[in-house]
């Protein structure tokens, strides 16, 4: 286990990530976070000796088996890592607003199932599972429980980094039909929503970034700002701040742009 990828991707003096150390207890946590980048994405993370073994997940988790949820496996994180909220700052990898969006326990379940039924298993089968790409495991969360598996594919497009994972929901009495996530759109740690998370002035730089995420520059006026920002940013180091619209106009686009509020869990 290494986390010297982690600590490569990263500025430490630049962002409020958690530095990388390995963790000596060995522990079964697991947390998914959604993560507003430059695309919208869950990380979904299973501690497992000492790290958080990583995949990115563009749908997000799903509790209907018949989503087969593609899960991009990434640098292991450090197990600090399993709380962190916030935001990383603009310029540094991930830049973007990060949520607590499940958290939890996890257990390796055996590959062999005992009378039909999965069974608990031990960190060497993990280990190996991982390794064979088909690992098994149950989930103790707050909005996913039950069993799933992780299942390494092997993809056909040209230029694949072979990283590719499904994520996929097993029968059990936790499945649920269409199930649909954006349902869940606030922590599971504080509450809080994306955008409160973001706090007002990192929300609007991050909407007014060129091509960030769900909010497109509809407005004229916006995009030449944003275009203005490029400009000097190419010239000398500006604060993205300075440009903030703060018309109201502003709101009306927050408005159009915002995800429906919707029950939490
Ligand atoms: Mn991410």
């Amino acid at each position: 286990m290494s986390l010297d990828e982690y600590k490569r991707k990263r500025r430490f003096e630049a962002t409020p990530e958690p530095p990388p150390k390995l963790e000596k207890k060995a522990g079964h946590r697991f947390v998914v976070q959604m993560h507003r980048a430059s695309r919208l994405h869950y990380d979904f993370r299973l501690e497992l000796d000492g790290v958080l073994k990583s995949w990115a997940v563009p749908k997000g988790p799903s509790l209907d088996p018949a989503d087969k949820r593609l899960a991009m496996q990434v640098e292991d994180h450090p197990v600090s890592y399993f709380d962190f909220e916030g935001n990383i700052p603009a310029d540094n990898y991930g830049a973007g607003s990060v949520m607590v969006w499940d958290l939890g326990t996890w257990q390796p379940l055996s590959p062999v199932p005992v009378s039909g039924k999965y069974v608990p298993g031990t960190d060497a089968e993990a280990n190996a599972m991982l390794a064979k790409g088909d690992l098994k495991f149950r989930l103790k969360g707050k909005r996913l429980n039950g069993d799933f598996a992780l299942v390494h594919i092997r993809s056909r497009k040209a230029g694949s980094k072979g990283n590719e994972w499904l994520l996929i929901k097993k029968h059990d009495e936790h499945e649920v039909e269409d199930y649909d996530i954006d349902h869940y759109d606030s922590s599971v740690l504080t509450k809080r929503s994306m955008d409160e998370i973001a706090g007002d002035e990192a929300s609007a730089e991050w909407r007014s970034r060129p091509g960030g995420g769900r909010g497109k520059l509809k407005a004229a006026w916006l995009a030449d700002a944003v275009a203005k920002l490029d400009q000097q940013k190419a010239g000398k180091k500006t604060s993205a701040k300075k440009v903030q619209p703060q018309s109201a106009q502003s709101s009306t686009e927050e408005k159009k742009t915002k995800r429906p509020k919707l029950k939490s869990a």
